[in-house]
C-alpha cells in the first residue's frame, strides 16, 4: 500500500533561485516554483492507515518554507566563498556576489531537483519518526509542473 503527498496540491511548494554551473542555459541564474512531494509505502496498521501523514506534510512544508525565496547554494562547491555578508560564486569567468542573508546554504554540491530530492530525504528520515509497518519513503522535488527528480530509501 502506497500513500502519495502532492506538493502542489498540499501546499508544500517554495520559489527559489539557482544555477547549474556551466549548463548552457541553465549555467545562467533563473528561478523556479518548486514543489516536495512525497511517497510512503507499508501495511495498513491495525487502525486503517499506513501512518498519520499531518506530521509528514507539516514538517516538509517547514522544509519548504526554509527554501523559500531564497538563493539554493551548494556549500560542497569548492567554488563557492563565503565572507560574513556575501556569499561568492565563481564559475568559469563568471563571480556571483550574493548578500548573504538571500541565500540558504545546502549541503549539496549542485543545487538541482535531484540533490534536493537527496536532501529532502536524507533530512526526513532524520527528523520524522516513522512506525514500523511502514518500508519505503520517497521523495520528489518537482521544478515546475511535470518535471521532477525522485529518490527513495527502504527502512
Ligand atoms: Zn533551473
Amino acid at each position: 500500500m502506497r500513500l502519495e503527498i502532492n506538493g502542489w496540491a498540499s501546499k508544500i511548494t517554495f520559489s527559489a533561485t539557482h544555477i547549474i554551473p556551466m549548463h548552457s542555459k541553465c549555467g545562467r541564474l533563473h528561478g523556479h516554483d518548486y514543489a516536495i512531494n512525497a511517497s510512503i509505502e507499508g501495511e495498513i496498521g491495525p487502525d486503517g492507515v499506513i501512518m498519520d501523514f499531518i506530521s509528514v506534510k507539516e514538517f516538509l512544508r517547514s522544509v519548504a518554507s526554509e527554501l523559500d525565496h531564497r538563493v539554493l547554494i551548494p556549500a560542497k562547491d569548492k567554488r563557492v566563498k563565503v565572507s560574513k555578508d556575501y556569499v561568492e560564486y565563481l564559475i568559469g569567468d563568471k563571480k556571483l556576489s550574493i548578500p548573504r542573508s538571500d541565500c540558504i546554504m545546502l549541503d549539496i554540491y549542485v543545487a538541482s531537483a535531484e540533490t534536493l530530492a537527496e536532501f529532502v530525504l536524507k533530512r526526513m528520515l532524520d527528523k520524522v519518526k516513522f512506525p514500523k509497518n511502514v518500508k519505503r519513503i520517497e521523495i520528489g522535488v518537482d521544478e515546475g509542473r511535470g518535471q521532477g527528480a525522485w529518490t527513495g530509501q527502504d527502512l
